[in-house]
């Protein structure tokens, strides 16, 4: 029997984008142009040319100026580097966003480092990665932020719940922990070293499960009525020969049996990424050019 609320992170995307949408006609009338986003791809790796594509359709489709630049996988660093100083001086650009992975003769680090701060978008920077640490305004990573707003959707104030992240990564499970625990979660990060995985699952309210491991939460993990956002996006065969399919890092409908709200694989959290960053972008713009962004305009 299927017990969970189901998180309709398509809904919620493209709600949010919607009101990003709305903010852009009154930030055009103070500032005398559009939000601008620019996003450089460096080669032809195919999900990254999806990507770029669908976060160019979206900015448009937002009412924001979108500034597509592309460099053959052959570029050298310098290259790039040059790029992202010349996208540092227009004032037209209020993010950048370089997609990853770059190819490997090029240090992802550096070129994440030399990204102004304040037009870092995807919230990469180390710098935005210490305004989260000591809880000062600047950019979060999209996917992340996208997960608490679905949290918080659902379960309003999250103070006092046990939130457990599995993943310690940079982009998400690091920020993640520190989002909750800005939200005052006792927070525990577990990861590959943890000891006895399921049973620190167990004493979570809220799972956020960050790995890349196909269904590898459990349903006798989870606690009953937790919420459990599932981050992972996995390929793994399909019942038909040739065909795939995805599937989160959580045994989904396992877990849907004992969770009291589960994100779907897909349609949960992966909307929600690309909605975050508009978001994030128009924060950018509004910052940038001493416009005030509406309260509670884009939550
Ligand atoms: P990553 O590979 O950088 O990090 C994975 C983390 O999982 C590591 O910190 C590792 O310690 C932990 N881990 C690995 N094996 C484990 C185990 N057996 N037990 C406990 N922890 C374990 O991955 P990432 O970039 O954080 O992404 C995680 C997943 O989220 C991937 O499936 C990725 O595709 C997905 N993802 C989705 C979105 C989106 O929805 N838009 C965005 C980013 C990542």
């Amino acid at each position: 029997m299927n017990g969970a609320e189901i998180i309709d992170g398509k809904a919620y995307a493209a709600g949010l984008r919607a009101r990003v949408a709305a903010a852009v006609p009154a930030f055009r009338v103070a500032a005398g142009r559009a939000p601008g986003l620019a996003v450089v791809l460096v080669g032809e790796d195919p999900a990254s040319q999806v990507y770029v594509r669908s976060k160019h359709k979206a900015t448009v489709e937002a009412g924001m100026e979108s500034f597509e630049h592309r460099l053959p996988a052959t570029a050298s660093e310098m290259e790039l580097l040059d790029l992202v100083e010349r996208l540092n001086a227009d004032d037209r650009v209020d993010g950048i966003l370089v997609q990853l992975p770059l190819p490997s003769h090029i240090d992802e680090k550096r070129v994440i480092a030399t990204i102004d701060p304040d037009k870092d978008v995807d919230g990469f920077h180390v710098v935005n990665a210490g305004r989260l640490a000591v809880g000062e305004a600047g950019y979060v990573p999209c996917t992340p932020l996208g997960c608490l707003m679905l949290l918080k959707d659902r379960l309003g104030d999250l103070s006092g719940l046990a939130a457990v992240v599995i993943g310690r990564s940079n982009i998400v499970g690091k920020p993640m922990a520190a989002l909750l625990l800005a939200e005052n979660c006792t927070v525990t990060v577990a990861h590959s070293r943890t000891r006895d995985l399921a049973d620190v699952v167990r004493r979570a309210d809220i799972v956020v499960a960050a790995v890349g491991r196909p269904e590898m939460v459990k349903g006798d993990w989870i606690r009953h009525g937790a919420t459990v956002i599932d981050v992972g996006i996995n390929r793994v065969p399909g019942a038909e020969p040739g065909k795939t399919r995805l599937v989160g890092d959580v045994a989904f409908a396992e877990a849907a049996a004992v969770a009291g709200a589960i994100t779907p694989v897909p349609g949960g959290v992966g909307p929600m990424t690309i909605a975050v960053l508009l978001r994030n972008t128009l924060v950018a713009a509004h910052r940038r050019a001493g416009v005030a962004l509406p309260e509670g305009a884009i939550g």
